[in-house]
């Protein structure tokens, strides 16, 4: 059975609704979730859409808030470095918010595979079990190399990966 991944353009930040790290005060089984909150921020003569992200531990008292979103980096440029980069760090990957170590990441091909998410793992998951890879335009913005799909390092596209990656994958998904 041929089964098709359709490349809607979905990007990085899609996924950035809820990053789940680890808890720097409780640490190992702490499961935070970083929560984007649209807040409209009124100054004198104009408003803007700002955001808030917060940070709340589900098994300790663990809280903290940002909420100049500006500061972050491009995700997606962040998140290819991420891939790119031999990180030395021994917590690996960090959320390019809080700096915390992402609690879906694990070691793969060599690489480190990680997923902001449940619904990151799972996209991850249906391009990888995919045969036929195609790539659809954006509503608005028409054909453009920008979504995560077409961005996606080479080693996960790999075929001779494709197995282990989706082993890690189903590995990741055990720690949801
Ligand atoms: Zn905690």
């Amino acid at each position: 059975m041929v089964i098709r991944f359709r490349d809607y353009g979905k990007r990085l930040s899609d996924f950035e609704e809820e990053i789940l790290v680890r808890c720097p005060q409780c640490d190992a089984y702490g499961r935070l979730r970083l929560r984007t909150a649209k807040i409209l921020t009124v100054n004198s003569e104009q408003s803007s859409l700002g955001s808030i992200k917060r940070i709340s531990c589900q098994h300790c008292s663990y809280t903290k808030q940002q909420s100049n979103a500006a500061k972050g980096k491009p995700a997606l440029l962040l998140w290819q470095n991420n891939y790119m980069a031999q990180r030395n760090s021994s917590y690996g990957i960090l959320d390019h918010f809080f700096g915390l170590p992402l609690w879906l990441q694990t070691s793969c091909c060599g690489q480190v595979l990680w997923a902001y998410n449940e619904a990151h793992l799972n996209f991850l998951e249906s391009y990888v079990q995919s045969r036929l890879r195609e790539r659809l335009p954006d509503d608005t913005l028409g054909w453009h190399n920008g979504s995560l799909a077409s961005r996606l390092p080479r080693w996960i596209k790999l075929t001779q990966h494709q197995e282990k990656v989706l082993q890690k994958i189903q590995q990741l998904k055990h720690r949801l």
